[in-house]
């Protein structure tokens, strides 16, 4: 799916009023990220997607709530505002593949799926993964791919990738995520306690292996977990 014209005046009430939110949220968050405004493609984005398939059915009404919302299987889907600045920070472009751990609802990766050539979605709690699968397949965005797995062996068929975002806290960076980003690609990604302290991170590894890592905002999110049965990924 790309995105389509559609003027101001024909974004719902509700959808126009997550955006200001998320305007405002970055303005006041700018002395963190170093980042007043968001590119018009990334709002663009966060303006096309309906929100409200994403997040369970008793939640519907504050699908445009700038807060962060539970889906099933007791994860929950981003604050817009952690969405859209994410999205903001992997910089995507028209022909990049992306690859995103941790897709729960798919709302991540319908935001993407909007801005890049191809999504690829690893998700480890196999009801979500089909969930996403079938909500991102009856909205028509067909260029993504979710899979059920331990994301934090990436996905090697598909690597390198252009971009990857985690959107599981890590308790450091994968180094399988490391070796599957395209040198100049952005890693984004919360490191931290499991539930303690976070800080979300852009890492970019160089030609040479050099990895550099720039510390954007504290954040919350839940744990990035592994099965037991997951095989040695170094
Ligand atoms: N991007 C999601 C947010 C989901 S919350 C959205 O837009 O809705 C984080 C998700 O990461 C949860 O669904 C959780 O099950 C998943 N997760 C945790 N550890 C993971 C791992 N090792 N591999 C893949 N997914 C993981």
């Amino acid at each position: 799916m790309s995105l389509s014209n559609t003027g101001w005046s024909e974004i719902p009430p509700e959808r126009q009023a997550m955006l200001q939110a998320i305007r405002d949220s970055v303005a006041d968050s700018a002395g963190y990220t170093g980042r007043s405004t968001l590119s018009d493609r990334v709002m663009d984005a966060m303006a096309a997607v309906p929100r409200e398939e994403f997040v369970l059915p008793a939640y519907r009404d504050s699908a445009y709530q700038n807060t962060a919302l539970p889906i099933a299987a007791g994860q929950t889907i981003s604050q817009p505002l952690i969405v859209a600045l994410m999205t903001e920070l992997l910089e995507p472009e028209p022909g990049d593949v992306i690859l995103e751990v941790g897709t729960g609802s798919g709302y991540q990766a319908a935001v993407l799926s909007l801005l890049v050539a191809q999504v690829y979605g690893v998700e480890i709690i196999a009801s979500l993964a089909d969930s996403a699968t079938a909500v991102l397949e009856r909205l028509g965005y067909t260029n993504v791919t979710v899979r059920a797995g331990d994301g934090y062996a990436g996905w090697p068929e598909h690597a390198p990738f252009d971009g990857i975002i985690v959107t599981a806290a890590a308790e450091h960076l994968p180094p399988p995520l490391l070796r599957q980003l395209k040198p100049g690609g952005k890693l984004v990604i919360p490191v931290g306690a499991r539930h303690g302290y976070q800080e979300l991170l852009v890492v970019e590894v160089d030609a040479a292996g050099e990895v550099a890592r720039q510390s954007v905002l504290p954040v919350a999110f839940v744990p990035l977990t592994r099965t037991p049965e997951a095989p040695p990924t170094n």
